[in-house]
């Protein structure tokens, strides 16, 4: 693998060629959030600020330790993949013929500043579109036309539980490069050909030895950051031998049903088509449009709701994610981003009501 150490200008220079290729979807503050967003300057990252978070609680403050100093954004690369609504075809009656256009959009975007628990859901959302006998078309060309950028982390949130969802720590998951912030420099692992010849567009004066020691001292700083830990030893079988305890209706008395953690949530993947037709019925326009567990009609079929209460539609949720995804996918659908612990209104944390379920 080649390895470069890159100064704060080079990494700005290995940007705006990246940029230049690609739709580059990066982090940027804004709206009072760190999220990801479109045609950002390098000049706007979000360097120098971190997040405050906690359930229900989150801050953006500014800090001088480093330059990734942030975590990972409030949405996901989910957000570009499968945007909210899309409309993706249109259906026109024209006397009495129907014509039909569609809209897919195969953008080349590429990611800066992926982190380790998104990268992991990258690889969990290739498994539900990609990996199956029917694959999204879409989704798979966007997927390998990408470019991604990995960044490891430098520091946790009080929400953040990503080493109790096998995370993997060394491996880069689909990135092309991977960098590290070594004292305010960069290490750069190139992982593709792809990386590669990005990086062979940058005045590099030269290939510079490392000590790699230091990488291994970054990842182990930032995991004694991570405060919260899920014991998922035979998690699965122990949640299936809970699957009819009372407290079920103790979290359904709390939750919503706002469906605000499946929307945070960088690996739930449900959708549904949604058809508009015009007053005249000559058009009907056709929308993928992001659905949840959590919608009261989520799971109605021929008018009767088998997931009436919302104590059962937040078990098909939490249990889907750390119980059913292992027996679909064979890996936990949940990666500890932490990020629906975040954006509950009401402070249900998963990672808390996981633990008790299994400590019943
Ligand atoms: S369930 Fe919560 S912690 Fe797990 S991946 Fe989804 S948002 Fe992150
Ligand atoms: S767990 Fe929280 S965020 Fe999720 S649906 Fe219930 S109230 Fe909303």
């Amino acid at each position: 693998m080649e390895r470069y150490i890159l100064t704060i200008d080079q990494l700005e220079e290995l940007y705006s060629i990246i940029k230049d290729e690609y739709k580059l979807i990066s982090p940027t503050l804004k709206d009072g959030v760190i999220q990801y967003s479109q045609n950002i300057d390098f000049k706007d990252l979000p360097f120098g600020y971190t997040q405050m978070e906690s359930a229900g609680f989150y801050t953006v403050k500014t800090t001088d330790d480093c330059y990734f100093s942030y975590i990972r954004p409030y949405n996901s690369l989910k957000q570009f993949l499968r945007p909210p609504k899309v409309n993706f075809m249109t259906v026109r009656r024209i006397d009495n013929n129907l014509t039909f256009e569609y809209h897919l959009k195969y953008e080349k975007y590429a990611f800066f500043d992926v982190r380790r628990c998104d990268l992991k859901a990258l690889y969990i959302l290739d498994k539900v579109f990609i990996e199956n006998k029917y694959p999204d078309i879409q989704y798979k060309t966007v997927r390998e036309n990408m470019f991604i950028v990995g960044v490891n982390c430098l520091k946790a949130s009080d929400v953040c539980f990503c080493e109790s969802m096998d995370i993997n720590f060394e491996e880069g998951y689909g990135a092309d490069i991977f960098i590290t912030e070594i004292d305010k420099n960069f290490l750069v692992e190139v992982l593709t050909e792809k990386g590669k010849n990005f990086l062979n567009k940058i005045k590099l004066k030269k290939q510079q030895s490392m000590n790699l020691n230091k990488k291994e001292e970054v990842i182990e700083k930032f995991k004694t950051t991570i405060k919260k830990k899920l014991n998922t030893e035979n998690l699965k079988d122990i949640l299936y031998s809970k699957i009819d305890s009372p407290y079920w209706e103790e979290l359904g008395k709390r939750c919503l049903s706002c469906t605000s953690c499946t929307q945070v949530c960088p690996t739930c993947f449900c959708f549904d088509i949604r058809e508009e037709n015009s007053l005249d019925m000559k058009v009907s326009e056709r929308y993928f449009v992001w659905d949840s567990c959590f919608n009261q009609t989520f799971a109605t079929v021929h008018k009767f709701n088998l997931r009436e209460k919302i104590s059962h539609r937040y078990r098909q949720w939490l249990m889907h994610k750390m119980a059913y995804w292992q027996d679909q996918f064979g890996t936990f659908g949940c990666i500890g981003c932490g990020r629906c612990i975040t954006w509950c209104p009401v402070k249900i944390d998963i990672q808390i009501e996981t633990q008790k379920l299994r400590d019943l």
